[in-house]
């Protein structure tokens, strides 16, 4: 099996020691194991600058979606109207969901490379009374773009709405003040920031807010109360991804030795602003802004006179050992490179390397 390092947003690239973990067959109802359950919890407030009196993480089977949608069709209700900010797909997603859901819903759109306008929400919560909820995207993964969910969220609270907040590929990798700046849910999953392998995502959830929730579910198996209630004492309420959770405990200990969120961060800004200086020198332009980009992930353009495609150039690069992805923005021609996981300088230089080989190839250079 050829082995090369990924350069996308999740899952990602992990350490051998994360990946050991998963040698071992757990059994789930002793203690061992609930307490491994509960140790995760409480770390995961921690890391979301929360206090186990306002706050409880909750642990869901399933990818990030799950996440999203266990928080969004176990609060909103039947009661309820949801308003969704969306820049991206990520944020249409959510609008698939309340529309599987049967939820009322309002979606507002702001264009791929901008993010959404506080002032904009503010004029929608004024006018349209009905509106309980507010849902948006932290990191919109599809274009790399870092959304301004502190200012969004002073709107929000002023108007004393409920807001969920999709933070998928930053939680842990971006510092978050999750109470400071008013969330009530909060979703990420354990294949992101955290450098787990995939299998469950996790809800941080307001604790008066989440007791709201009681019957409000339309799912049996995403119903975030229940989940929750069951969950008290670290027992999982359906078969938990036992592996999956052992390397996850693994992963947080690691993030821990590395300097936890202030030294995670400073390496993926490290990493993304080397990665886009480099790019750029190439010729390659970014679609965000420098103001907006986040960290996480980069979009970038082809080249005006381009004379290759993206199988061609990702086929060259993986065979050389890095996995780029593809463009998920609309309008125009771009793909991705990710630079969370375990990823660091030298892999940015390794990869400009292969780069300036394909493009001298491709007569570019
Ligand atoms: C990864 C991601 C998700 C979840 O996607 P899954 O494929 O279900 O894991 C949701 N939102 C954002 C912003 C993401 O980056």
């Amino acid at each position: 099996m050829i082995n090369y390092k990924l350069l996308t947003p999740g899952p990602l690239t992990t350490t051998d020691s994360v990946k050991r973990e998963m040698m071992v067959d757990h059994c789930t109802w002793d203690n061992d194991y609930k307490s491994i359950t509960q140790k995760i919890r409480g770390e995961l407030l921690e890391l979301a600058h929360v206090s186990p009196e306002e706050y409880t993480a909750v642990l869901m089977q399933g990818s990030g979606t799950f996440g999203v949608e266990s928080a969004i069709t176990s609060s909103v209700g039947k009661d309820g109207k949801l308003l969704i900010l969306s820049n991206g797909a990520y944020g249409e997603r959510q609008e698939d969901i309340a529309k599987h859901a049967g939820l009322k819903y309002r979606i507002q759109h702001f264009h791929y490379n901008e993010v959404p306008d506080a002032a904009v929400v503010k004029q929608i919560l004024d006018e349209d009374k009905e509106i309980t909820h507010v849902s948006m995207v932290h990191s919109e993964t599809t274009s790399g773009i870092l959304n301004d969910i502190e200012a969004v969220g002073k709107v929000v609270k002023a108007a004393g709405k409920v807001y969920i907040v999709d933070a998928m590929s930053s939680f842990a990798g971006v510092e978050i003040p999750v109470a400071d700046w008013g969330i009530d849910f909060i979703i990420s999953s354990a294949n992101k920031c955290i450098q787990g392998v995939p299998g469950f995502s996790f809800i941080i959830c307001r604790l008066d807010e989440l007791k709201k929730c009681e019957g409000k579910a339309v799912s049996l198996s995403l119903d975030l109360y229940d989940q929750w209630k069951g969950m008290f004492d670290g027992k999982w309420r359906f078969t938990s991804p036992t592996h999956v959770v052992l390397a996850f405990a693994k992963a947080l200990e690691e993030m821990k030795e590395e300097g936890g969120i202030p030294a995670r961060s400073a390496r993926y800004r490290r990493t993304n602003a080397l990665l886009i200086s480099e790019m750029e020198k190439l010729g390659y332009k970014t679609y965000i802004d420098k103001a907006h980009q986040g960290p996480i992930i980069t979009t970038f353009f082809y080249p005006e006179n381009c004379n290759y495609t993206f199988k061609e150039m990702y086929e060259f690069i993986k065979a050389r050992g890095y996995a780029i992805y593809p463009g998920k923005v609309t309008e125009a021609d771009t793909f991705r490179i990710g630079n969370i996981g375990e990823i660091y300088e030298e892999d940015i230089h390794k990869l400009i390397d292969i780069y300036r080989e394909f493009l001298t190839q491709k007569g570019q250079l």
